[in-house]
């Protein structure tokens, strides 16, 4: 099934419902109009030359207008690459000569980032604008158009509907294929356990660009018929504010919204009570931050998900209503799913129950491959096609996983293997320590150590001795702190994610 189809196939139905609202000015969009304008939008796209298989880059912070582009495209055949609002020129021309795109979609305010990427690339044919802007078509003007819906064939199994690019929190961002099959598989897979209802309300304060939002905030809510209030970016008090104001029942987010939802002072002027369920995925979540943060909001535990870009993004996920499930667990296998837990030193050796290795999966979600990376390609994905996810995990007796770290973040101490994640979030439970990250570094005999960055709490004492001894009054030996170094900031993505890799080069361009 085509994606558009997938998500829009009973617009109909949900007629009147408001499908998009702009959590700041109110615009509402209903599911007749978005599905009214997607058609309007591939008719006009066609009309202006686009051909199935052109790539499309979908240039924009999250508006309710972004949806209507994206299936309009898809509509009409394109393959849309979506791209991260605060792309640098340099960093979108990549992305364009990468993706072979010839078509723009963006906004005015940042329309001479995508001016400037598009010189850089070349191979442009038109740059449009979701709002005004002189001298270029807006989407507004395409819903103008008379052409008729063109009338595309799309091969769900091969076809390619979306092209994201991997984070790049391990390296280069790397273009992702999913076929139109990928994304409408694991959108039914997560059927089940989102148990989304008609008319319920959520918000969309993650962007679409990403996977984890494309999925949770736009393809999955919009096939339920849900209310999808959306905002530009995560800004505290607008966000608490939308809470309030549009009355919101589901929120999807990332570890950190999670904390400050959990400490931060603001919390306490807004009313939140419309909030049924919190769910938290894309980076691990500490078990006692979740629970805080239910605690104070008064909800049921936080739920979470687990999922990569080449995966569509989904493979596990803590049901929604579930309240039972161990603390930290990011989830149960989704319908459809293998997974295999292997063993870390013996490549392809299954461990059982409780075993700890590297995550595997294989089903109808997983990825096509990376754009133009047949090697990459390969070593993610092999010969019997198992996707090797490069996180290590393990999976209780119960069937809920649990993500210990990704396979290439372990710190190999002395035939020890120790989890930069573990070691953070026993640091993270030091009142004394407001943020933390940990790495691996050589010491003087060649070994490799555990060193911790560590963000001192504000007007707290703190000494490097303090930390280690804190530390290795929690765990094993072998996994004690042995390096410590104050900082100001940890580096972070905005899904959280620590960018370990910015410690590691400012590690090795201050050593002798
Ligand atoms: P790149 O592959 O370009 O280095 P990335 O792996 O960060 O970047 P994504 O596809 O956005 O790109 O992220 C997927 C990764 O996020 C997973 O492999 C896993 O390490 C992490 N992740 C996702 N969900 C969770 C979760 N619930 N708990 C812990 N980690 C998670
Ligand atoms: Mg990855």
């Amino acid at each position: 099934e085509p994606i558009h189809d997938a998500v829009l196939g009973r617009a109909a139905e949900y007629g009147d419902i408001p499908a998009l609202v702009d959590g700041v000015n109110g615009t509402t969009l209903t599911y007749a109009q978005l599905d009214a304008f997607t058609r309007k939008i591939a008719a006009a796209l066609a009309e202006s030359g686009l051909r199935k298989g052109d790539v499309l880059a979908l240039h924009s912070p999250n508006t309710i207008a972004y949806p209507a582009v994206f299936y309009g495209a898809t509509r009409a055949g394109a393959t849309v690459t979506t791209v991260h609002p605060l792309a640098t020129p340099a960093e979108f021309a990549k992305q364009l000569r990468d993706a072979d795109a010839r078509w723009i979609v963006t906004v005015s305010p940042l329309l001479e980032t995508a001016q400037a990427a598009a010189a850089e690339a070349g191979g442009i044919k038109e740059i449009l604008v979701c709002d005004e802007a002189p001298g270029h078509r807006s989407i507004l003007d395409l819903l103008a158009t008379t052409a008729p819906e063109p009338r595309v064939d799309i091969d769900p199994a091969e076809d390619i509907a979306v092209l994201p690019y991997s984070s790049g929190t391990t390296g280069t961002p790397k273009g992702v294929m999913l076929t139109h099959r990928n994304i409408a598989t694991n959108l039914a897979q997560l059927d089940a356990t989102m148990d989304a209802q008609p008319g319920e309300r959520i918000l969309a304060v993650l962007p679409f660009f990403h996977i984890y939002g494309l999925t949770a905030l736009m393809n999955g809510p919009l096939r339920k018929g849900v209310t999808v209030v959306v905002l530009p970016r995560f800004e505290l008090d607008q966000f608490l504010t939308a809470i309030e104001k549009h009355r919101i029942q589901g929120l999807y987010a990332v570890p950190p919204i999670i904390l400050a939802l959990a400490k931060h002072p603001a919390v306490e002027q807004h009313d939140l009570s419309s909030l049924e369920f919190v769910l938290s995925a894309a980076a691990p979540l500490d078990a006692d931050l979740a629970r805080a943060c239910a605690a104070r909001l008064g909800l049921p535990p936080i739920l979470q998900a687990y999922g990569m870009t080449e995966l569509s993004p989904g493979s596990h996920n803590v049901p929604r209503g579930c309240t039972d499930f161990p603390a930290g667990a990011v989830g149960k296998l989704l319908p459809s799913t293998e997974m295999r837990i292997t063993s870390l030193d013996e490549p392809g050796r299954d461990l059982g129950t409780d075993g700890t290795g590297e995550v595997w999966f294989r089903g109808p979600q997983v990825m096509k491959g990376y754009l133009g990376r047949p090697e990459e390609t390969d070593a993610m994905i092999d010969a019997d096609g198992w996707l090797h996810t490069g996180d290590v995990g393990r999976v209780d007796a119960d069937g809920w996983l649990h993500i210990v770290d990704r396979v290439k973040e372990l710190i190999k101490y002395k035939g020890y293997q120790v989890a930069p994640a573990e070691l953070e979030a026993v640091l993270l439970t030091d009142p004394r320590i407001a943020d933390a990250a940990v790495i691996g570094v050589h010491d003087e005999e060649g070994t490799e150590v555990p060193k911790a960055f560590v963000v001192p709490q504000p007007g707290r004492e703190l000494t490097a001795d303090d930390v280690m001894q804190y530390v290795a009054g929690q765990v094993a030996p072998y996994k004690k702190v042995r390096r410590v170094e104050f900082v100001g900031q940890i580096p972070r993505a905005i899904s959280g994610k620590i960018l370990r890799r910015e410690l590691r080069d400012r590690e090795r361009s201050t050593r002798p």
